[in-house]
């Protein structure tokens, strides 16, 4: 997958030269091209910013260095999709990540100063605010959006696995994790962790993962998918976490459908 960065300060991108995104650039899995779009400046100084039209503090940023930067890039090879950094954009999450994986390029627009002259808005195919928040500029936001993004790429991660069980990736929090040692700090894993039993393995992660998601994150239940055996989990954390039990209408949706009677409710 191929990022594209326009930005005002390529620097901030240091952080693409580390770890797991590293990585998948040296296996050509990643391609990361950042441009910065001071060089599209019209003016002999490069400009790319001026006093905002019916005044008022802050700078804004010219419309015609980004339109320029754009239209110079390289044919994309495949799908390509243009989004603008903005604090005033749909909010991002694990989902917007998965889609913006499909596509083949990502081209992503950083701000900076008091923020865009509107006619760049028309530039983008979507707006990406990381939070309710307001950044210096979008290079922060947009090396959220590219990390969130390059680890769902086929191939980066090593292990397919982790990203299917993370956080937010089925609409629930991950269960706890433990390595060695068994007992730290007088706190013990727990034993079912240790039995090697892995249906019990499975079926305790999902439960501490409902547990999880209930306590900390009761806004994400009425998003998240349910599995076959969550209902009966889903009762019994009803008998240990009153805040499960009185969230028992956002679970109903897990019931499994009602089991017909042998030999009955067939006609004819
Ligand atoms: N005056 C703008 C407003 O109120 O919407 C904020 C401008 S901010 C100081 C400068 C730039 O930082 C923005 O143009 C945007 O690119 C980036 N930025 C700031 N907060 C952001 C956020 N929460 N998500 C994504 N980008 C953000």
């Amino acid at each position: 997958m191929k990022f594209t960065i326009l930005t005002l300060f390529p620097e901030m991108f240091a952080p693409l030269d580390c770890s797991i995104l590293k990585r998948g650039r040296d296996e050509g899995l990643l391609v990361f091209d950042l441009v910065n779009f001071r060089d599209f400046a019209l003016s002999r100084h490069k400009n790319v910013d001026d006093t905002p039209y019916g005044g008022g503090g802050g700078m804004v940023l010219k419309p015609e260095p980004l339109y320029a930067a754009l239209a110079a890039l390289p044919p994309p090879a495949g799908a390509r999709r243009v989004a603008l950094l903005t604090p005033q954009g749909a909010l991002f999450s694990q989902s917007r990540a998965a889609a913006l994986a499909a596509y083949d390029e990502l081209v992503l627009i950083c701000g900076h100063y008091e923020g865009f002259d509107e006619r760049i808005r028309a530039l983008a195919d979507e707006e990406i605010s990381i939070g309710d928040y307001v950044l210096t500029g979008g290079e922060p936001a947009a090396l959220v959006v590219i990390d969130a993004v390059a680890r769902l790429t086929p191939g980066v991660l090593g292990q397919e696995d982790a990203a299917r069980t993370d956080s937010h990736a089925g609409g629930f929090l991950e269960h706890p994790h433990y390595t060695r040692p068994p007992l730290f700090a007088g706190q013990r894993v727990p034993e079912v962790l240790l039995s090697g039993d892995h249906a019990a393995i499975e079926r305790w992660r999902r439960k501490e993962s409902l547990r999880r998601t209930f306590l900390r994150r009761p806004d994400l239940v009425p998003e998240a998918v349910w599995r076959e055996g969550d209902y009966a989990i889903l009762e019994e954390l009803a008998a240990e976490e009153e805040t499960v039990r009185l969230c028992r209408p956002l679970w109903a949706g897990a019931a499994p459908p009602a089991r017909r009677r042998k030999g009955g409710d067939r006609h004819g």
